[in-house]
């Protein structure tokens, strides 16, 4: 199948990170997003400090989602970012191996338009959305509300998880 001429997809992508200085990594990594090939760039949410998620026994993650509009198919948009959260590996050391723990830079798909997919190396929309509260908060302070196939309404999904803990810092 032709990537070439598929039609824009708003998606939007989570950002995490809990190494080093996060809060600068993640405005070095909202800058970086701009320039994804045969993307726009339409906005960023504010960043979110919030408890670690899983291993609980590690810092604060700072969190935040961006929007883009995209005509890069689902597994090259998801290839960029890798390619991204390697570039921001490198320049800050070897992350460790734990499954939940603590990295540099955590970067997602959350949802890409009104995709489902579900294969080994991807899944969309991202099979915990509906359930964290660190990405529900910032995405849904770029939308009023948002569909998530499979899950129904985000902002139906947020009122069922537990939001204490995720506090917006005023700076970004
Ligand atoms: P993690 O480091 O826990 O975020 O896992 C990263 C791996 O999850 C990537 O190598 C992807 O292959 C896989 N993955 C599956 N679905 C997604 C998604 N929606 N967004 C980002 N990574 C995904």
């Amino acid at each position: 199948m032709s990537t070439r001429n598929s039609p824009p997809v708003l998606a939007f992508i989570g950002l995490g990170g809990n190494l080093g200085d996060p809060v600068a990594t993640l405005r070095s990594a909202v800058h970086r997003l701009m320039t994804v090939p045969r993307s726009r760039f339409l906005g960023a949410s504010r960043f979110y400090r919030t408890p670690a998620w899983g291993e609980r026994d590690q810092a604060d993650f700072v969190n935040a989602v961006v929007a883009i509009e995209t005509a890069l198919p689902p597994k090259p948009l998801l290839d960029e970012l890798l390619g991204i959260e390697r570039e921001f590996g490198r320049q800050r050391g070897s992350d460790t191996q734990m499954r939940w723990g603590p990295r540099t830079l955590d970067l997602d798909i959350l949802l890409y338009g009104p995709l489902s997919l579900a294969t080994p190396g991807l899944t969309l929309p991202h099979p915990h959305l509906h359930e964290r509260a660190f990405a529900l908060v910032p995405l849904l302070e770029l939308v009023d509300d948002i569909d998530i196939p499979g899950q129904g309404s985000a902002r139906a999904a947020l009122a069922r998880v537990d939001r204490s803990g995720i506090q917006a810092l005023s700076d970004r």
